[in-house]
């Protein structure tokens, strides 16, 4: 397997954390696709399906990948090695506290300014030279400190991808994915092949999360030169896949099994399509997913399971505080899926412990959580 190894600044003098990217395919036979897995770090299940994908790839003669595929499987070995008193810490950088998955840069407005008079009348010269950009504009953005060339180096490795799957997972969770309402049609048949029991969408998120900093700025340039063909790309998506705990073989399998399916279907692998199951979801809107609160701090019992439909002030757990005695409801507060929940059975009041996805906006502002 073509195993490619990106040395990143050092976190102190002889501590150099790697990137291990594999690539299968060539880059002139048609689209290129980028996986990445376990951007945050303790996200098992993601880097477990671009394992498995990888090892499905490698087996195919090389004349069935018509395209590029770009597989780095350890998306954050910065926060691998974050543990703490036997505690590992993976969401956010120990540094500076900033979420791993926050932040990524803007670069739309460099990349119209250096296409300007560029473009011509011609699709696939138009897509390469924006490609081209795209590289050249980020490059030349390189930091030195370790947590944001990490950032920088995944970016690069993405930003001219025709398709982007960034695999997480959530704590305890149902599969589901984000992504742009725009690309909802396009990862329709994935959804319905990784069995998707929600998708979330928004044009823009907030914070900037990685698969955005692609998406936007292909977008965007596209938006500002619509006299000139540009084929469609930077086609990403957030791809929850189930609970940090969710690591059994044929988790793996299925995820790596969706992933060859899709892309046989949209070209990239000769072969037979898959069949598509039925969709397990509908849409709906990232705004309108409830962010489940702590009425109380106290140990938590949940009443219902992930997968249960909501109704508006159903009661889907409680917090006893037993040390007064005090139990306190907590209330679903919309209609909706009941997806992914929190791992924590301690809890405090304000703390996060779940999400439903409701189908009407219930929020504003920046719609990830921290
Ligand atoms: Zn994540």
């Amino acid at each position: 397997m073509p195993r490619e190894v990106i040395d990143l600044p050092p976190l102190a003098p002889g501590l150099v954390p790697r990137l291990s990217v594999l690539r299968f395919g060539e880059a002139d036979r048609g689209p290129k696709i980028y996986i990445q897995g376990a951007l945050h770090a303790d996200e098992a299940p993601g880097t477990l399906a671009a394992h498995r994908l990888a090892e499905r790839l490698a087996a195919l003669p090389g004349e069935a990948i018509c395209g590029e595929i770009v597989i780095v499987p350890v998306a954050n070995p910065i926060g691998l090695s974050q543990r703490v008193l036997g505690l590992h810490l993976g969401r956010y950088a120990l540094e500076d506290g900033r979420n791993f998955n926050r932040g990524y840069p803007d670069i739309a407005e460099a990349v119209i300014a250096r296409l300007e008079g560029r473009l011509g009348s011609h699709e696939a010269q138009n897509t390469a030279l924006l490609k081209a950009t795209l590289r050249s504009v980020l490059a030349a953005q390189a930091p030195a400190e370790p947590v944001p060339a990490l950032k920088h180096r995944l970016l690069l490795l993405a930003i001219d991808a025709d398709w982007v799957f960034d695999l997480h997972c959530d704590a305890e969770a149902l599969p589901h994915l984000y992504t742009q309402p725009g690309f909802v049609a396009e990862f329709a048949p994935f959804a319905r092949l990784m069995g998707a029991r929600a998708i979330l969408t928004a044009e823009a998120s907030g914070d900037h999360p990685f698969d955005e900093a692609i998406s936007v700025v292909w977008e965007r340039v596209r938006a500002a030169y619509t006299l000139h063909p540009l084929r469609r790309g930077g086609i990403a998506a957030t791809v929850e896949l189930r609970g940090q705990q969710d690591t059994e073989p044929q988790f793996a399998e299925r995820d790596a099994e969706a992933i060859l399916g899709f892309l046989t279907r949209i070209g990239v692998i000769a072969g037979e399509r898959p069949r598509l199951p039925e969709a397990a979801c509908e849409p709906t809107p990232l705004a309108g997913c409830s962010l489940i609160e702590a009425p109380a701090t106290g140990a938590l019992q949940w009443h219902v399971p992930l997968g249960t439909d909501l109704k508006q002030g159903e009661v889907i757990a409680g917090i006893i505080d037993a040390a007064s005695g005090q139990s306190t409801a907590v209330i679903a507060e919309c209609d909706g899926l009941f997806f992914a929940r929190s791992q924590l059975r301690q809890v405090f009041q304000g703390q996060k412990l779940g999400k439903i996805a409701g189908r009407e906006p219930l929020r504003s502002g920046p719609l990830l959580g921290p």
